[in-house]
């Protein structure tokens, strides 16, 4: 059983808003052209023997840019007519001389076409004349006269959005095809039309709500929206760490907030552990270096600083890249001060930093029960994590200091 696909894309859609006067089948489409997605969509299908494409004469350097290295069952293009079914007899009549058993005629415009689908109309070629994809009307039918203004409210039943794939017979429906050529009166928008004006049985098989024929801008969007799965970001996770020594003192900066206690932290800066940890879990997330590399102790311009200038500044590069805060939780680890009388003014110092809500902010604390230098009281450590969304395809990092 020999099996051909005609792909029509000799329309000059407009409507998609092209840039220039590329239409709307060459047009990138996540990366690739509309009609390459439509074309390797049959040629990966294993019953498909041969692909034929139809397209605007004019539009041959854009062909050949979108489908340049393309398998061996791709037959040279031919050029349409100036409609569709014009188009469509094109491509029926280019493969006369190497005539298929079958004929699937898809609209190029539908790029989002399954291998489902394409399978269900030919097993129902081997039960009909003809088989067309479609889709059960779901919302409820109106007829509204020219001012608006609903008449009556159309039964839905048995009603069907005709899509494309359409599977015939290959000699039932050009014959039918050649017959439609011969009266110019004759403008058929489908060929389940024509086949229908000559007397074929036409049956519908399940189509999908994925396989939208792209017009608008909008339908462009949606289609990228499908190609990735509906997902248009992605979701990073990072992980810091930090320690602190001890040294003599009256207090501690942790996450923001100073706590009275026999000693105090030393760093270079106001030497928050939470803080420090943090920004280094929100730099790891976006695979931005480190608050060593952004902030380099050896800089004199960070003595005594406050780390909520480190974290802000993380903050920053996840918004420049389009991404946002999803949460963050920060644990340190230390015998004492104890953390938990200051938790909720940590979380919302950490909150206010980021400008996040304080539901998307943990902190925690822990002993190490008496065990390594925290135990021994030598310093406090910390460790954080942060989940940052990201758009897919963000842009690369930022050198702004
Ligand atoms: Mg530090």
């Amino acid at each position: 059983m020999r099996i051909a696909a005609v792909i029509v894309a000799g329309g000059r859609g407009t409507r998609a808003g092209s840039p220039g006067d590329l239409p709307k089948q060459y047009r990138q489409l996540a990366g690739r052209a509309v009609i390459a997605r439509t074309v390797e969509a049959f040629l990966r299908h294993p019953a498909i023997t041969m692909v034929q494409v139809v397209i605007a004469a004019d539009d041959r350097p854009f062909y050949e840019a979108a489908l340049q290295g393309e398998g061996e069952r791709l037959r040279p293009p031919v050029a349409g007519g100036n409609t569709r079914q014009a188009s469509v007899f094109a491509g029926l009549a280019a493969l006369k001389d190497d005539a298929p058993d079958l004929i699937l005629i898809h609209d190029a415009a539908r790029p989002l076409i399954g291998p489902d689908i394409i399978g269900r109309v030919i097993d129902g070629l081997g039960r009909h004349d003809s088989v067309i994809a479609a889709m059960p009307v779901s919302d409820t039918l109106k007829r509204a006269a020219a001012d608006g203004v609903i008449s009556d409210t159309v039964s839905r039943d048995g009603l069907w959005r005709a899509q494309t794939p359409q599977g015939f017979h290959y000699a039932a429906i050009f014959a039918a095809h050649t017959d439609a050529q011969r009266d110019s009166t004759l403008d058929f928008t489908d060929d389940a039309a024509i086949a229908e004006w000559a007397g074929l049985r036409v049956a519908v098989v399940e189509g999908s709500a994925r396989n939208i024929k792209i017009t608008t801008t909008e339908d462009f969007i949606l289609a990228e929206r499908l190609l990735s799965d509906g997902s248009t970001v992605e979701t990073r996770n990072g992980t810091g760490f930090d320690v602190h020594r001890f040294r003599d003192g009256d207090h501690v900066w942790l996450c923001g907030v100073q706590i009275p206690h026999t000693q105090a932290l030393d760093g270079h800066s106001d030497a928050d552990v939470g803080l420090h940890a943090l920004t280094d879990a929100l730099l790891g997330a976006i695979a931005d270096g480190d608050i060593g590399q952004h902030f380099p102790p050896s800089d004199p311009k960070w003595k005594g600083a406050a780390s909520h200038l480190f974290l802000r500044d993380a903050a920053r590069r996840v918004r420049e890249r389009g991404g946002r805060i999803q949460n963050v939780d920060v644990t340190m680890l230390c015998e004492a001060p104890r953390v938990g009388p200051h938790r909720d003014a940590m979380r919302a110092s950490i909150a206010d930093i980021l400008a996040i809500d304080i539901g998307r902010v943990g902190v925690k604390a822990t002993t190490t029960e008496g065990l390594g230098f925290t135990g021994r009281r030598e310093g406090i450590a910390a460790m954080a994590s942060a989940t940052v969304v990201l758009p897919v395809g963000n842009p690369p990092q930022s050198t702004v200091e």
